[in-house]
């Protein structure tokens, strides 16, 4: 990872978003770069080069919260990957504090910031990324980096949030030369009894961390709608985002 700020900067501000917590308007911000360096990833500037961004000062993002509250029904905290800040949980707090709700997107990779944030019930919903089958060979692939303890972190996240009293979700962003009705069957296995689990179609929109990438052609809705009765044989709700 390149050098990165100590401290948690907000590098993107989308000040209204009906995309990002199903059923809730939202503001989102992005926190810039990522313990992961995932080839389908379609942030490549937050997660690679965010000094080229702009910061957007908290004033900035509290003004419009304040101001908006009557509309907005809560912060989404996304990346990059925001549980690499060690001030994540003040960050929070401080959103917290103007009386809204906080949803917090994650890849998992840190379960003892996302225990605390749990003990702590910080946060209103959590939503944790599922890269690949639970598998060392699976994951490395799917995450672009070689770091075996991720897979055991991974698999702590999951514990965790399956074990907490908070509203959560995990997904798995589907991309055709990645993954196959088989792998969503072995994670929805791996996530049994889970309250949602979302299959999010691949785009090639954005910029992409792999350019290879571009060329890739997201599955055909009807293999998710596929993949989507499988994994509801496993889980409590199974959702199919995007197509
Ligand atoms: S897709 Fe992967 S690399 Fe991109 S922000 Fe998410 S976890 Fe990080």
């Amino acid at each position: 990872m390149k050098r990165q700020p100590s401290k948690l900067q907000i590098k993107g501000f989308i000040q209204n978003s009906l995309l990002d917590w199903d059923g809730k308007i939202v503001s989102t911000l992005y926190t810039p770069y990522c313990n992961f360096k995932c080839p389908f990833c379609h942030n490549g500037e937050i997660v690679l080069n965010p000094q080229k961004l702009e910061t957007i000062p908290f004033r900035v993002i509290e003004d419009y919260l304040k101001n908006n509250k009557k509309w907005v029904d809560g912060v989404c905290i996304t990346g990059g990957e925001p549980c690499i800040y060690k001030d994540l949980p003040q960050f929070i707090a401080k959103i917290k504090k103007l009386g809204i709700l906080v949803k917090l997107d994650t890849n998992g990779g840190f379960p003892i910031m996302l225990k605390d944030i749990i003990v702590k019930k910080q946060v209103d919903y959590i939503a944790m990324d599922i890269k690949a089958p639970l598998d060392l060979a699976s994951y490395l692939q799917s995450i672009g980096i070689k770091n075996e303890t991720v897979l055991e972190n991974v698999k702590k996240s999951i514990k965790l949030i399956m074990g907490s009293d908070i509203d959560y979700e995990f997904r798995t962003t589907v991309v055709p030369s990645l993954h196959n009705e088989k792998d969503i069957e072995e994670i929805a296995k791996f996530i049994k009894g889970a309250k949602k689990y979302a299959l999010q179609n691949f785009s090639a929109q954005g910029e992409m961390l792999y350019p290879k990438f571009k060329d890739v052609k997201p599955y055909h809705i009807e293999i998710l709608h596929r993949m989507q009765r499988i994994a509801s044989t496993y889980v409590k709700e199974c959702v199919v985002r995007g197509g």
